[in-house]
């Protein structure tokens, strides 16, 4: 049952359906071609040995005088009218018989050939054409004694004795019914000639034929199907490693591969199961990570709120501890609100709530705009904020997201640099794009930690950036929001020396 609904089975199916067609039309092409042209073939010669009788002198006469030697199996019969009377002359008597009907057809000038079946005879090919012999006038009597083949003797010294002369031949009786039959004096204007053959031979090689067809053509589907179902089998095993890989594949076992090598169209799909396979298995892999590093953030704050609050409640307080102690319970709660606004944040645009970037924006008047709220902070932490707006550049994007990630960057230069240190944004048209970068001269990113810091929770110092009040969401945030916006982040940075991070957007061209 399971077989039946196989691909193998269905291919085999149609496979052996089409070739079974093709086969038979191609045995009824055979088959139909040989037959014509047999048949062909045999109606050329009838029509030679018409045109050979219209030849022949005194034809009616020499068959009539009973001299005509006709050829094995053959019937050569002449139909003519005696008035109204349809009379015939045959060799040796043999008449093929015609209707009356045929015989008119022929006279007024067709002519024909037909298939005709004899009882007891068989099939016969018959030429019905008409008949003017070059002389009307039959005379049996003229070749009646010449019926009698000459008498060559072989002579002693090899040669032939010469026949024996006209008037030596013994003088043999007439056919008894023959005076019945012919008047030695009638006249034949016109007949129908039938030449009739038998065609058992061109019968017996159709019928050699269809018995090959009929058994060959059922023993090539055999062997067809048998071979298809094999080469099909064989052809449809990978998929089933396939199908038998993917589901020993679990949610928790996404580190199972397909086990298919083939260069083939096959392998090639094993193959990009294989990259799907992977790309889940990492996208599960961050995702778990993601989980435990929210959960563990969380409890962070979490602990520290349940410790505060567990310890003033041991024993009654000075109202001076309690306001202590609510501070600190006040920072880490303001803190894990942040914590969950930047999850719900990247949550949202993970379950692609993008933000609509289809508003225009003056990018140099945009950053200008975020300056005043950041000089603040540098005037805070006494550093000098240098501004480099060059190009008056358009761009699409959605004002809110965008004001997050820049001002996300620009908080962290001022985060990780020094009292009198130097922050520097500048933004520039390079190659259709809006530049935009940010520097600072602060501590810097290790060499081996650049490749990570756009990814989630990733912190160079877990210590400094949490005290810093850092998530090491911020980055991820920021890439999010600029892939988004169709551009590209890069950093650059020397430890102790400082970082550069660079944004480009599309502009708006007219
Ligand atoms: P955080 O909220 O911890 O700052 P981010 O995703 O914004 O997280 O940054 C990831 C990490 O990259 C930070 O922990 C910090 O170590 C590093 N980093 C980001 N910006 C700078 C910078 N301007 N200078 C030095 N280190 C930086």
């Amino acid at each position: 049952m399971k077989f039946l609904h196989s691909i193998t089975f269905r291919v085999t199916l149609w496979y052996l359906a089409i070739l079974g067609v093709m086969m038979v039309l191609l045995g009824i092409g055979v088959y139909v071609t040989l037959s014509n042209r047999l048949y062909h073939h045999l109606d050329v010669s009838l029509k030679e040995r018409a045109e050979h009788l219209s030849e022949f002198r005194d034809v009616l006469s020499i068959i009539a005088g009973g001299m005509f030697e006709d050829q094995a199996g053959e019937y050569i019969t002449f139909y003519y009218y005696e008035g109204n009377r349809l009379k015939h002359i045959a060799p040796k008597d043999n008449v093929f018989p015609m209707t009356r009907e045929v015989i008119d057809r022929v006279l007024s000038g067709e002519t024909l050939f037909e298939n005709v079946d004899i009882p007891q005879k068989g099939l016969f090919r018959v030429l019905i054409s008409s008949f003017t012999p070059d002389n009307p006038v039959v005379r049996p009597d003229q070749f009646r004694r010449e019926r009698q083949q000459p008498n060559y003797e072989r002579r002693r010294d090899g040669g032939f004795k010469s026949p024996p002369r006209r008037d030596d031949r013994p003088n043999r009786p007439p056919p008894p019914d023959y005076k019945e039959r012919y008047d030695p004096r009638m006249k034949v204007t016109s007949a129908a000639l039938v030449i009739a053959r038998p065609t058992k031979d061109i019968e017996s090689v159709l019928r050699q034929l269809f018995h090959i067809l009929v058994i060959a053509i059922p023993l090539t589907l055999l062997l067809a199907g048998g071979g298809g179902i094999f080469l099909a089998h064989r052809a449809l095993t990978p998929v089933k490693r396939i199908s038998d890989t993917a589901r020993q594949i679990e949610e928790s076992d996404l580190s199972r591969r397909i086990d298919v090598r083939t260069k083939d169209e096959l392998g090639f799909l094993a193959e990009t199961l294989n990259q799907m396979i992977e790309r889940l298995e990492n996208a599960f892999k961050r995702q778990k990570e993601f989980t435990s590093d929210a959960s563990h953030e969380l409890r962070g704050p979490l602990a520290v709120i349940q410790a505060e609050a567990s310890l003033s409640l041991r024993k009654a307080r000075e109202p001076q501890e309690y306001k202590k102690t609510l501070k600190v319970i006040s920072g880490e709660a303001e803190r894990m609100a942040f914590l969950t606004n930047q999850l719900l944040e990247l949550a949202r645009m993970d379950a692609d709530k993008e933000p609509d970037v289809s508003e225009s924006i003056n990018l140099k008047e945009f950053l200008q705009n975020i300056c005043s709220d950041i000089t603040i902070l540098c005037q805070e932490k006494n550093l000098e904020l240098q501004t480099h707006l060059l190009s008056q550049v358009q761009i699409k994007g959605d004002r809110k997201s965008l004001q997050r990630m820049f001002f996300n960057i620009l908080n962290n230069a001022i985060k990780y640099t020094k009292e009198g240190g130097t922050i520097r944004l500048a933004l520039e048209e390079k190659d259709h794009m809006a530049e935009v970068s940010i520097s600072d001269t602060g501590i810097g990113i290790q060499k081996e930690s650049l490749p990570y810091i756009f990814e989630r929770f990733y912190r160079v110092d877990k210590a400094r950036s949490r005290s810093e009040g850092g998530s090491g969401l911020g980055l991820s945030i920021c890439k999010q929001i600029i892939d988004v916006h169709k551009g590209r982040i890069d950093v650059n940075s020397q430890m102790g020396k400082g970082s550069t991070f660079t944004i480009k957007l599309p502009i708006i061209t007219n």
